[in-house]
């Protein structure tokens, strides 16, 4: 079977910034037709579980207290590249809007619950290195 890279939090693991999940039912498809490969940046870079969530402003990455968090970002995408030259994964399944994670879409950095276009840290550097980009929200071409 195909390794597929994908967010820890959508396959249930509580390593969100809130010490929770974005557990999707869909996994248990995609299981029968992939070898899930799991990853979580920001937690690959350093950032404890729960954290204070970030949000990218003008190319960095800022907590909601104001710590420049953008060398934690940089380091878990690295690991994250690692991990998916490793396993040899042409695709990753990632979690939209995530600073780290976000393929399309991103909060605005003013911690104002607004999304705007744009592409997370990791999902930037996996998307630069050839790796096919998908979100929960694009299931329906994986499986
Ligand atoms: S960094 Fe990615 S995998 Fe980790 S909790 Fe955030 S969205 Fe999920």
């Amino acid at each position: 079977m195909e390794n597929l890279l994908i967010s820890a939090c959508l396959v249930g693991y509580n390593v969100k910034y809130n010490g929770k999940n974005n557990y999707k039912s869909f996994i248990e498809e995609l299981k029968k037709k992939y070898n899930l490969i799991l990853i979580c940046p920001e937690s690959a870079g350093g950032l404890t579980i729960p954290r204070v969530p970030s949000e990218i402003k003008d190319g960095k990455v800022y907590s909601k207290t104001g710590l420049d968090v953008t060398s934690n970002f940089d380091l878990g995408a690295k690991k994250v590249l690692e991990k998916c030259i490793r396993f040899n994964c042409k695709k990753a399944l990632l979690k939209e809007s995530s600073p780290s994670c976000g393929v399309n879409k991103v909060y605005d950095g003013n911690f104002s619950d607004t999304k705007i276009p744009g592409i997370g840290v990791c999902a930037k550097l996996l998307k630069e290195h050839g790796v096919e980009l998908y979100t929960e929200n694009d299931i329906d071409k994986l499986l």
